[in-house]
């Protein structure tokens, strides 16, 4: 069997029995079998089920960590093929089944040609949808238990034709983060405004005001932002002011600076309006995922690696960037990285959008992401001539 052939095999091995997030035991397992097979050094339980693989090879002290996700999403699966997922409402609709079969390619491939001087990470991480996962690895020791030069990550994206390579310098993926702002006024009766403190009359102030944030503390050249609040909620009726009212949304910035000032921004606002209003308030911010930052010089290899790999006509290394999210970003506050997007393909050629029930990973681009993974470590820790 070809190693295209054994790869397809795995992700639809992985497509079948997909797991969510912290819960990927059987995913790990395999994993870890398959890299033990290769002659690959392996840790399992890294941040409850993350493994890590270890290529050696020469004597070298460089190194590079890949990372691949695991998990799968609570979604029930509407496609139709033999190995359409055999576990009830969840299914591998972000295509991690596809990342994961990727990394493994590569690993079964450096672990045959060996034409590198280092280490190689082979890190295969839990719970990206939550942004659990990243956390989870780097808190049980990921880049102290080890030293990682860099890291570099790879993600599909549907629409774009398959293996076209997408990524840049710097920010190309928002932060994301949600914030519940709850207003405690006395209500009263609805003739009566002036004997009691009205909340719905502060929170809709709260909520226009909130949107000078990005348009009158933000930068609009460097520091675009989106706040969008998404429920306003009241426990009044026809005739009641309610005594209480809750606001929450959620927003997405590029830069850390932006994200700080956006939550001590929204608070200032909340505060202030309450104060002027003579209610009271309690308010909470909760960051899920940083921005996505590349550094510079690892941009650099990954689109030389991806022009070497692919064609130079299949890279664009100055994409335009995404507000959705990564947790690959916590990562990236350790130790320098890159993360690229590769296409997955237009229409009925994996052109299904991510998290959608009929999505699917497009096995064409398998051995594109494996080409990719081994050309980066071939230039990075180039072997001795
Ligand atoms: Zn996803
Ligand atoms: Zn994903």
């Amino acid at each position: 069997m070809s190693i295209q052939e054994q790869i397809i095999g795995w992700r639809h091995h992985l497509h079948k029995h997909p797991e969510t997030g912290l819960k990927e035991h059987q995913t790990a397992g395999f994993v870890a079998a398959k890299l033990e097979e290769f002659g690959i050094e392996v840790h399992q339980n890294i941040g409850g089920t993350g493994v890590v693989g270890i290529l050696k090879c020469g004597n070298s002290d460089r190194s590079i960590g890949l990372r691949a996700d695991m998990d799968a999403l609570m979604i029930n699966e509407t496609n139709d093929f033999d190995y359409k997922s055999v576990n009830e409402g969840v299914m591998h609709a972000c295509g991690h089944d596809g990342h994961t079969s990727m990394l493994l390619g590569a690993a079964s491939e450096l672990s045959r040609t060996r034409n590198f001087d280092g280490t190689v990470y082979f890190i295969f991480q839990p719970d990206e949808e939550h942004g659990m996962g990243a956390k989870a690895m780097i808190a049980d020791g990921l880049f102290t238990r080890w030293s990682i030069d860099a890291v570099y990550a790879i993600h599909n994206m549907p629409g774009i034709r398959a293996g076209q390579v997408l990524t840049r310098s710097g920010s190309i993926m928002a932060s994301e983060s949600s914030f519940e702002i709850d207003i405690i006024a006395t209500g009263g009766h609805a003739a009566l405004p002036h004997m009691g403190t009205d909340p719905i009359v502060v929170g809709a102030q709260i909520v226009c005001a909130l949107q000078t944030i990005v348009s009158r503390n933000l930068s609009a050249i460097s520091e675009t932002a989106v706040i969008s609040v998404t429920e306003f909620a009241t426990n009044g009726t026809v005739n009641v002011i309610p005594s209480h009212v809750r606001i929450t949304g959620d927003t997405r910035s590029f830069t850390d600076e932006a994200l700080a000032k956006i939550e001590a921004a929204i608070e200032r606002v909340v505060a202030g309006q309450c104060a002027s209003a003579g209610v009271e308030y309690k308010y909470k911010f909760t960051n899920t995922f940083l921005s996505t930052i590349n550094s510079p010089r690892e941009t650099e290899y990954a689109i030389q690696a991806a022009q070497e790999a692919l064609g130079a006509e299949n890279v664009d290394g100055d994409c335009q960037p995404l507000t959705i999210s990564e947790d690959f970003s916590f990562m990236q506050r350790e130790v320098n990285s890159c993360y690229i997007l590769m296409g997955n393909g237009v229409d009925t050629e994996g052109g299904n959008a991510l998290h959608k029930p009929n999505y699917d990973f497009n096995d064409n681009i398998l051995m594109k992401g494996v080409a990719y993974w081994q050309t980066l470590v071939e230039n990075r820790l180039p072997a001795k001539k």
